[in-house]
């Protein structure tokens, strides 16, 4: 084992190789407050890659519904109850929390012999994609379905959790492979399975917490989502991204904390703001995927989810109206295909611009509203919208 760095962690960790991160790093910021689960980005990647014989169970990109959704069933929960003891500490330093994770993390807790701790699901954990759709935590009464934690004694909520590979700079699906299969390419830090080398083993589908790796019994080999990368190479977001209805997601690139850009939206989001926080980070992948947590549900469970900056990151979400550079970025989720390594807002407008310095498309942070009168004088006609 080497000693690596881990910043989402706040310290050093044991991973099966030494450190080594990519010229670039792909990474991607979700929006949970704005996802409405209508699958589309699933289908968009289901008709894209995975609509072949062997395929039919996998879903590189899924939407389950927390707390009682899972794809496959209870991925997390297995494994937290497996991982004991993540705790968090934090220290002040020139007026910033730093925070530092005092557990295991799953290549700390490896059993003896093995490199990641892990667990393969049975065939059936894939069976019902969309098992707790919906499903509320708390208590409804008497039909009610939705209330606020000051307007009565119990709370009732749930989110959507859009989720893909997390293209993680530890990867425990590359860490676990035997044969060497599995790589993260140095130019991108996309993770890819080699089809020649990979003998389906399924030590991937072990060692991946977010069990993200698929086993194809038809080719015998395992599968797992390429972040589009031939869009990425022309400098084009990928398919679940370009087609999300509730233009949740944007995709960029990452850097670590001691090299982040506030002209980098990812960069800004995720280190200037922190309004971004990774998926469990205590399991030591350092994952590339960033969520805004939902700000209607419990902290102490956003908390295990997303790490101890939950509470900093809801409050700032909740004064986006009142910060005119977040809410002008958060206008430019889902406003263009093009990769966007650089954003800038000048006054109501924000722009993002390519790689190579061009104007990819420039939104207004707030969307002109028209009122249409129900009488048009021209056609002299009146126009209702419902009966
Ligand atoms: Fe590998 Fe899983 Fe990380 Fe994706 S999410 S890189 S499959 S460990
Ligand atoms: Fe959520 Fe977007 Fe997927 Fe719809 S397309 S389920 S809004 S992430």
């Amino acid at each position: 084992m080497a000693r690596v760095h881990n910043w989402q962690l706040g310290r050093e960790m044991s991973y099966w190789y030494p450190e080594s991160r990519p010229n670039k790093q792909f990474a991607a910021v979700f929006d949970t407050n704005k996802c409405i689960a209508c699958q589309t980005c699933t289908l968009a990647c289901k008709t894209t890659w995975t609509s072949g014989l062997g395929q039919e169970y996998m879903l590189w990109n899924n939407v389950e519904t927390k707390p009682y959704g899972f794809y496959p069933l209870a991925w997390d929960l297995k494994l937290l109850e497996m991982l004991d003891g993540q705790k968090w500490s934090e220290q002040e330093y020139e007026g910033q929390k730093l925070h530092r994770y005092e557990g295991q993390t799953i290549f700390e807790s490896a059993p003896a012999g093995e490199r990641v701790l892990g667990w393969r699901p049975e065939d059936v954990d894939y069976a019902y994609p969309n098992v707790g759709e919906d499903d509320c935590a708390g208590q409804v009464d008497g039909g009610a379905s939705y209330s606020l934690q000051h307007m009565a004694q119990h709370m009732a909520w749930f989110y959507y959790l859009a989720r893909i590979c997390n293209h993680c700079t530890y990867p425990a699906c590359l860490a676990s492979c035997p044969r060497g299969s599995i790589y993260k390419r140095p130019e991108d830090g996309i993770v890819l399975v080699d089809q020649g080398r990979c003998r389906g083993y399924q030590e991937c589908v072990k060692g991946c917490p977010y069990k993200k790796v698929f086993y194809n019994a038809m080719t015998g080999t395992s599968e797992k989502c390429i972040a589009c990368f031939p869009k990425i190479e022309q400098g084009i977001q990928p398919q679940c991204f370009v087609n999300c209805i509730g233009k949740i997601r944007l995709a960029g690139w990452i850097s670590t904390p001691d090299k982040a850009r506030p002209d980098n939206p990812i960069d800004y989001l995720v280190h200037v703001r922190k309004v971004a926080l990774p998926l469990f980070p205590q399991l030591g992948l350092e994952p590339n995927v960033y969520y805004i947590p939902p700000i209607h549900v419990p902290l102490s469970f956003t908390k295990q989810m997303f790490g101890p900056g939950v509470a900093d990151a809801v409050k700032t979400y909740r004064n986006a109206p009142n910060d005119p550079d977040l809410q002008g970025l958060l206008a430019l989720f889902g406003s263009s295909e093009a990769m966007m390594p650089r954003w800038r807002r000048q006054g109501d407008w924000v722009s993002g611009f390519t790689e190579d310095g061009k104007e990819a498309v420039r939104v207004p942070i707030k969307e002109p509203v028209h009122v249409r009168q129900p009488y048009d004088r021209l056609y002299q006609i009146t126009r209702t919208n419902c009966p």
